[in-house]
């Protein structure tokens, strides 16, 4: 087979005192995402969707949370060591989706931000990476706003020379 699908998810809480991180961009609201990293909850959905795609594990594996070199990382660095790691593999991404949940701030005014931020460090073009938003409805922790959480696909195809 020369293609992989992959999928991922996260979720962080939100939180004050906190920047809000999602896909690379910093949203200004009044709560953040609390994490060990910048907790960009977009851009882990992202990485363990490409990781998940060549059964290489998860980003708690290669980004341990109780490594202090990952405190405060910015996650689009780390996006740019995973895509390495597929690269080197003989792989690349064909296309990746993804789904912010969440009931406030609204997230389409950041949403081509965001696309631009994520294929500019994965060498993708916009076209290639879809993030789409929406809400809970209100139902759960994420319609309490109580945390973020994302959803992400994509598909990985093998290097005609590899
Ligand atoms: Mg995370």
């Amino acid at each position: 087979m020369n293609v992989r699908i992959g999928n991922g998810y996260d979720i962080h809480k939100l939180v004050s005192g906190r920047p809000l991180i999602l896909g690379g961009v910093k949203i200004e609201h009044e709560l953040g995402l609390l994490g060990h990293s910048d907790a960009d909850a977009l851009t882990h959905a992202i990485m363990d969707a490409m990781l998940g795609a060549l059964s290489l594990g998860d980003i708690g594996h290669y980004f341990p949370p109780t490594d202090p070199q990952w405190k405060g990382a910015d996650s689009i660095e780390l996006l740019t060591q995973v895509n390495q790691l597929i690269l080197d593999q003989g792989w690349h991404i064909s296309n990746l989706d993804s789904v912010v949940v969440a009931e406030r701030p609204k997230i389409k005014p950041h949403i081509n931000a965001m696309r631009d931020r994520l294929s500019k460090a994965l060498q993708l073009s916009p076209q290639q990476v879809g993030v789409k938003a929406t809400t809970n409805e209100k139902m759960g922790p994420v319609g309490r706003e109580e945390g973020i959480a994302a959803y992400a696909v994509t598909l990985l195809v093998k290097d005609p020379q590899s």
